[in-house]
C-alpha cells in the first residue's frame, strides 16, 4: 500500500509536542522522527464539516459551499436543510483510476460512495440503522459503534476509547480480507473529549491521546504502508468564556424579540437544547432534521423589526435579506447600510478581533451561501447560539474550543503542506491522478 492517512479530529501539537517529549505517544513520535511533524491550517470556518470537506476536495470552503451543519442561511425556509456534504473526493478520483481505496470513519461520508473498495461513513451518518458502509452488507460483519457521544456523558473517555479501538479492529478486518492501494480512517475522539476537558482536565485529554497512539501501533503492526501522513482537521485550545451575539444584537437594535410572555426564555431554552447538543450527538442529521425546525424558535422573533441575527457557531451574522429569508426586511438598496453600520458596531466591541464581509473570507461558486458578516474574537472566546439572560458573555461550558491550526504528520519528506487543502493534490500527485 503506498499511503495511509490517519485523521484525529480537532488534534493540536500543544498537546502533541509535550507528550512526545516525554514519550508518551511512541507510534506518533517514530512517524513524526522520520519526515514531517508540523501545524496546518485549517480553512474559515474551522468546524468539522467545513475542513474535513476541504480537506477531500482540496477546495475552500466559497468553493465547495459547506459552511457549518446547516445549508446556507439558518431562516430561509420553515425547515431548516442539513447540509449535504457529498462532494466529489480525492478517494474518488484514485479509486475511478483502478487504485482500490478503503475510507473509514472520515466525517462528511455519508452516504457512502461506491468506491472501489469500501467506505464506513463517519460524522453526518444519520445512526447505525442506516446505509453507512459499502458494500452495503459490510455493515453486517463489522461490530461498529459511532465515536461521538454527549460532551456530558458519563466516563466520556472510556466509551470513546471503547469506539476507537472497535474502529481498529474494523481496520485489522478489513485489511485481512482484501489490499488496498489506498486507506485512510480518522479516529473522532481527541476533538469530543477536548471540548469537554481542555486543559481542565487535561489528564482525561492525554489518556484519549495516548489511546490513539496506542491504536496507531495497532494498526502499524498489521499494516506496513509505504508512507503514512497524520492530520487533523482544525486544532484545539482553551475557551475562557462565551459570546452571545443575538444577544448584543438585540440590545443594539439589530434583532427584534416578539414581546410575549416568557418568549426570551423559551428562545434560550430552545436554542440550548436543541442547537448546542446537536453538534455533540451521535445522531447529528436526525437530530438536526427533527429538531432544528425554525418554525419553533423563528415564532419568536419580531422578524419586520429585525435586521440582523446571528446563526451556527463562529461568528457566522446574517442580514435578514428580502428574497433570501423567510420573512426578510432588509431590501438590496439597505444592505449595505445594514452591513456597514453592523462593523461599525462590531469594531468597537472590545471582544472582536476582526470583522469580515463575506467576499472578503470567501471566493468562489458558494459565495452567496456564506454568512454576510463573520466575527473573529479575540481568542479564547467562543460564540453561542441564541440568547442568555441578558448578559452577553458568559462563562464558557465547553472547555475547549476549535483553533485554525491543526496538525500535519508525515514520513513524507518532501511534501509543501500549509493548509489542508494542499493535502488532497499531494494525495493525487502520489498516484499519479490528475488534479
Ligand atoms: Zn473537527
Amino acid at each position: 500500500m503506498k499511503l495511509l492517512v490517519i485523521g484525529i479530529d480537532g488534534a493540536t501539537l500543544d498537546v502533541m509536542n509535550p507528550m512526545m517529549s516525554e514519550g508518551k505517544l511512541p507510534n506518533i513520535k517514530k512517524i513524526a522522527d522520520q519526515g514531517i511533524c508540523k501545524r496546518m491550517l485549517s480553512v474559515y470556518p474551522p468546524i468539522t464539516y467545513s475542513a474535513w470537506t476541504s480537506f477531500k476536495t482540496g477546495l475552500t470552503p466559497g468553493e465547495h459551499g459547506v459552511f457549518g451543519f446547516v445549508e446556507g442561511a439558518p431562516y430561509v425556509s420553515e425547515e431548516t436543510k442539513v447540509v449535504n456534504t457529498k462532494r466529489r473526493a480525492f478517494w474518488d478520483d484514485l479509486s475511478d483510476a483502478g487504485y482500490k481505496v478503503g475510507i473509514v470513519n472520515v466525517p462528511t461520508t455519508y452516504p457512502p460512495s461506491k468506491v472501489n473498495g469500501v467506505m464506513i461513513s463517519g460524522l453526518g451518518t444519520p445512526s447505525l440503522r442506516s446505509n453507512f458502509t459499502y458494500p452495503t452488507n459490510l455493515k453486517s460483519k463489522i461490530s461498529w459503534k459511532f465515536d461521538v457521544f454527549p460532551l456530558k456523558s458519563k466516563n466520556l473517555v472510556d466509551k470513546l476509547i471503547d469506539a476507537e479501538v472497535r474502529i481498529t479492529s474494523t481496520v485489522w478486518y478489513l485489511h485481512n480480507q482484501q489490499e488496498f492501494d489506498f486507506f485512510m480512517v480518522n479516529f473522532q475522539g481527541a476533538d469530543i473529549i477536548q471540548h469537554a476537558n481542555f486543559g481542565k482536565e487535561q489528564a482525561l485529554v492525554e489518556k484519549m491521546y495516548s489511546a490513539i497512539d496506542y491504536c496507531i501501533g495497532d494498526i502499524l503492526s498489521e499494516i506496513t504502508p509505504d508512507n503514512i501522513i497524520i492530520v487533523s482537521d482544525h486544532g484545539l485550545g482553551p475557551c475562557q468564556g462565551e459570546v452571545r451575539i443575538n444577544e448584543w444584537l438585540d440590545q443594539l437594535g439589530f434583532l427584534r424579540l416578539k414581546k410575549t410572555p416568557g418568549y426570551k426564555n423559551s428562545f434560550r431554552t430552545w436554542m440550548q437544547e436543541n442547537i448546542w447538543p446537536l453538534f455533540h450527538s451521535t445522531w447529528i442529521t436526525s437530530l438536526i432534521k427533527k429538531k432544528v425546525n425554525p418554525a419553533g424558535w423563528a415564532n419568536l422573533v419580531d422578524w419586520e423589526n429585525t435586521v440582523a441575527y446571528a446563526g451556527g457557531y463562529l461568528g457566522k451574522i446574517y442580514v435578514n435579506k428580502k428574497g433570501r429569508e423567510l420573512k426578510g426586511v432588509v431590501t438590496s438598496s439597505q444592505y449595505n447600510r445594514v452591513i456597514s453600520s453592523l462593523i461599525n458596531e462590531l469594531n468597537s466591541w472590545s471582544l472582536v478581533e476582526k470583522v469580515y464581509k463575506a467576499d472578503e473570507l470567501y471566493q468562489g461558486k458558494y459565495q452567496d451561501l456564506a454568512p454576510d458578516l463573520t466575527v473573529i474574537f479575540n481568542e479564547g472566546w467562543a460564540d453561542f447560539p441564541g440568547f442568555g439572560n441578558g448578559s452577553i458573555i458568559y462563562p464558557s461550558r465547553r472547555r475547549g474550543d476549535h483553533r485554525m491550526q491543526g496538525i500535519f504528520i508525515s514520513t513524507l519528506k518532501e511534501v509543501k503542506i500549509d493548509c489542508i487543502t494542499d493535502v488532497a493534490p499531494v494525495i493525487k500527485e502520489m498516484y499519479k491522478v490528475e488534479y
